[in-house]
């Protein structure tokens, strides 16, 4: 008796420990790339299903792959700079 309540406290302690690995591994954020690997730019991007307006200012290269909204890619707006 005393044996099998050993045995359920250990298996408890392991479960939670394996939860806990869990949680934290999916909590680290994924790294950011540094600051000076994104070019400042001015993108505007139309949704072409719902019309919705997305600004972007920072990105990685100088003409990023659009985002995507309503499971489309989004169409860029030309800007006036
Ligand atoms: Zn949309």
């Amino acid at each position: 008796m005393v044996f099998k309540i050993l045995i359920a406290v250990v298996a408890c302690v392991v479960i939670v420990r394996l939860g806990l690995f869990v949680i934290r591994a999916l909590a680290t954020p994924a790294p950011s790339p540094d600051e000076g690997e994104l070019r400042r730019v001015n993108l505007k991007y139309q949704c072409t299903v719902c019309g919705a307006q997305v600004r972007m200012t920072k990105a990685g290269e100088d003409l990023p792959p659009p985002p995507r909204h309503c499971m489309e890619d989004m169409d860029l707006i030309p800007t006036m700079e």
